[in-house]
């Protein structure tokens, strides 16, 4: 480490994948904002997550994910019944993305 501050050396600095856990340089991570969002960064934190991770976060579009957690029963039905839902209703957007965005 050497004197400069580290802190605001953004591409030194080292953040952790919410995803796997893996520690990645900043530089490589991908910001993840949970309200898709990343051109407004006043009081926020980001979280981040590696590349690996963010590829496979990317096969579904953020677009309509509130609703998708709201209808699959998120946080009102058993985990188990919730992700079952859930991957049902990601199918479907899945297959009707083509007329979206
Ligand atoms: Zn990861």
């Amino acid at each position: 480490m050497d004197f400069r501050n580290a802190w605001h050396r953004d591409t030194d600095e080292e953040v952790c994948c919410i995803a796997c856990g893996d520690t990645v340089a900043r530089s490589n991570a991908r910001e993840y904002d949970k309200y898709g969002d990343r051109w407004n960064r006043d009081d926020k934190s980001f979280e981040y997550l590696c590349k690996p991770c963010y590829r496979e976060y990317c096969h579904f579009g953020r677009t309509g994910l509130e609703d998708r957690l709201e209808a699959a029963g998120a946080g009102t039905v058993r985990r188990d019944v919730f992700l079952r839902r859930y991957h049902d209703l990601a199918d479907e957007t899945e297959q009707t993305r083509a007329d979206g965005r």
